[in-house]
């Protein structure tokens, strides 16, 4: 064990015990089970099996449905026995917050009931209680009496528990001795837990949600690392980002915070919370888990066929199918805490400066000023005068080409070394060579030079890497760290280790190539890789690529209607990833943060249209943070860290909140949006949009 899996440097699956949910088993290497929850009232009986169908036939293998009182929990049994009699089996999970109650009665009817720690009992008041030991341990008993039935129904009913801790929904308990903090979300599972296992019931399953994929992903590490600690095993893990929006945000959002735990072979179970409808959550569910097939890391199938010899980015890499990663014992960073990695800058790269987004138009052939309308650069004819973007790329790749055009004052170009030679603008030119390359090459920039260093694309021993001291903080170099290794983010990331090992403080930009097909695909495999770096605090830069089978490829699907990018080019649609994932992390922000609940049924409004249209007269409104949640029975708790709330609070009401107070109350909703606006006027967070 590597202090929260089983290799740092390896892909390698967690086990964790075996928990039975009806037919299905979970945990102990047994498939990842993807899984979602209806959005439908629990009362509509027909409403909800159909809903629960939509999901079951998209490949859910659970599906959860809210009880939030005793009569949506006895109303489960008709939702049970109309889909057995239309032949559906599928494990179902009652979602329980506040009641008790609810949860006995559900436990007796279905395969599974989550319970979250933070409200089973304890009703939530938001006060700060010094609490002394004797205090805090009488609160555990407390507990105890409550839960433990609960505990003997389930083990008598064979019915399995997700205690699913919601980094927005702590008890005041727990906040008041911990504080809303990864251990915090640790501590307050682990009082259920040891509860449950004193009355020797082990069918438990965990999570840690949160929206902030940096609080979700330690509190995942801490727990596991206290689990081994405590129990010296580790009961499976449901992987989840609560409330990440909807669209390409909310696909980045959960990809980042699920697929870096993936990737260390954490996670038993997962689910994509989109505000969408949930049989959508599927298919992102899937091309999430299916990078983990056979268990082992797999390159997809277009990668296999492609040409040995094909140029990619910068150089003539080839695809390599080693797993082969140098192992390390000594591990510099604390996985645990999120620290940036300490550099030095070059020009406007590394040190206290956001990462950077260098775009890769070196498949364009002559490429235009036209060409800059993907990557946040519009030139305007009429006035001479080129408009940029919150998310404009702060430099573009363009391999062999020198461009044409008097480029955007804050955009600048790399090269190739030979190219940058003839290139007449030195302060916008920037070379870029291949790692001893660069030792070798007879003209430098004296200000900017990029290097790239292929991480163990074969098995290549640490030692192998002797140009990285002659390149040692050299103040001109940027490293550009890539890896075709099928553990290409491991590569990369003990390349990071081995850089702090020897002292090496220069900036580092992330490459990140892509074989996949779909847009979605692409997107999952972007976010996953660069996620699970950039949310270490690992990398000053960020670019993405494709090969050319998979550029290709995109082309194709685009062409045919068949993606969600078939309004945007392929360069365009790689551009908004690349600050999506930088937003998702909180490593740099660009744009207005929507954290909407995904709905269920306590839902008082339809939360599409209403995050839509809020969306819509919003979101340039860059860094600040709005919640859309739909009760109020949750929403002002679990809506975290957001800046402002709207929340459902009755039927055709709507209760506004700046942070954690009310400011409107029920507030009648065909206003509530202007309400809204007002209110980020009041807050002096409110700019007029440019038109
Ligand atoms: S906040 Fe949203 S998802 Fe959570 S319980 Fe309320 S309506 Fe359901």
């Amino acid at each position: 064990m590597q202090l929260y899996c089983n290799s740092l440097t390896q892909y390698s699956r967690l086990l964790t015990k075996e928990v039975k949910v009806g037919d299905i088993l979970l945990g102990n290497m047994h498939p990842i089970r993807v899984q979602t929850m209806t959005t439908t009232d629990t009362m509509d009986t027909i409403a909800t099996v159909e809903q629960t169908i939509r999901c079951i036939e998209a490949g859910a293998e659970l599906v959860r449905i809210t009880a939030p009182s005793k009569k949506e929990a006895e109303n489960l049994l008709n939702i049970k026995n109309e889909l057995k009699k239309r032949g559906y089996t599928t494990p179902l999970v009652a979602d329980i917050h506040f009641t008790p109650n609810a949860a006995e009665i559900a436990a007796r009817i279905i395969e599974k009931v989550r319970v979250n720690p933070g409200n089973y009992v304890d009703k939530k008041k938001f006060e700060f209680i010094e609490y002394t030991d004797a205090d805090y341990k009488e609160e555990i008993e407390r507990i105890r009496d409550r839960f433990t039935p609960l505990v003997k129904i389930c083990k008598e009913y064979g019915t399995a528990m997700r205690i699913g801790t919601n980094h927005g929904s702590l008890s005041d308990r727990i906040m008041s001795r911990y504080g809303d903090t990864p251990m915090g979300m640790v501590e307050s599972a682990m009082e259920f837990l040891r509860i449950a296992r004193s009355e020797s019931y082990h069918n438990i399953v965990l999570s840690m949600k949160s929206s902030n994929p940096q609080v979700m992903v330690q509190a995942y590490r801490l727990l596991i690392h206290q689990m081994m600690e405590e129990f010296k095993e580790c009961y499976p893990l449901h992987l989840g980002v609560t409330e990440a929006g909807d669209g390409e945000d909310g696909r980045v959002k959960s990809a980042a915070g699920i697929g870096t735990l993936l990737e260390d072979g954490i996670g038993d179970t997962i689910r994509v919370s989109l505000t969408e409808d949930p049989e959508l959550e599927i298919p992102v569910c899937k091309d999430l888990v299916k990078r983990y097939e056979n268990s082992s890391k797999m390159l997809v199938e277009s990668s296999k066929t492609e040409s040995k010899s094909e140029e990619r980015h910068y150089s003539s890499h080839t695809i390599h199918q080693t797993s082969y990663v140098p192992s390390i014992s000594k591990i510099p960073y604390d996985p645990f805490v999120y620290k940036r990695r300490e550099t030095f800058a070059v020009d406007n790269i590394g040190h206290e400066h956001v990462p950077v987004v260098i775009a890769d138009l070196s498949k364009i052939e002559n490429i235009s000023e036209k060409d800059l309308q993907s990557i946040g650069y519009t030139y305007n004819t009429q006035i001479d005068k080129w408009s940029i973007s919150d998310t404009a790329a702060d430099y573009v790749f363009t391999g062999n080409q020198i461009l044409p055009f008097a480029l955007p004052g804050t955009l600048k170009v790399v090269v190739y070394g030979a190219e940058w030679k003839i290139a007449a603008d030195e302060e916008k030119y920037f070379p870029i060579y291949q790692d001893s390359g660069y030792l070798q090459a007879e003209t430098k920039s004296d200000h900017l030079n990029f290097v790239m260093i292929d991480c163990f694309n074969d098995e290549t021993s640490i030692n192998d890497f002797t140009h990285l001291d002659a390149l040692a903080n050299d103040p001109t170099v940027v490293l550009c760290l890539s890896s075709t290794n099928k553990n290409a983010m491991q590569s990369i990331r003990r390349m990071f280790m081995e850089l702090s090992l020897r002292n090496i403080k220069n900036p580092v930009i992330i490459i990140c190539d892509s074989y996949w097909q779909t847009a979605d695909e692409h997107l999952i495999h972007y976010s996953t890789e660069c996620g699970a770096l950039l949310l270490d605090g690992f990398g000053n830069g960020i670019c993405l690529g494709m090969n050319s089978a998979a550029y290709n490829s995109m082309a194709d699907i685009n062409a045919s209607g068949r993606n969600y990018t078939s309004n945007q080019t392929t360069e365009q649609f790689i551009n908004s990833t690349a600050f999506s994932i930088l937003q998702a992390t909180r490593t740099r922000i660009s744009k207005t943060e929507y954290i909407s609940c995904p709905s269920c049924g306590r839902t008082l409004f339809d939360l599409q249209e209403t995050t839509a249209k809020i969306r819509a007269v919003t979101n340039h409104l860059k860094g600040v943070k709005i919640a859309i949640m739909g009760c109020i029975v949750n929403g002002p708790g679990e809506m975290a860290d957001a800046d402002f709330g709207y929340v459902g609070s009755g039927v055709g009401k709507i209760t506004l909140y700046r942070g954690k107070e009310v400011v409107k109350r029920n507030v009648d909703s065909d206003i509530a949006v202007s309400e809204l606006i007002s209110l980020l006027k009041e807050s002096e967070v409110w700019v007029e949009p440019s038109i």
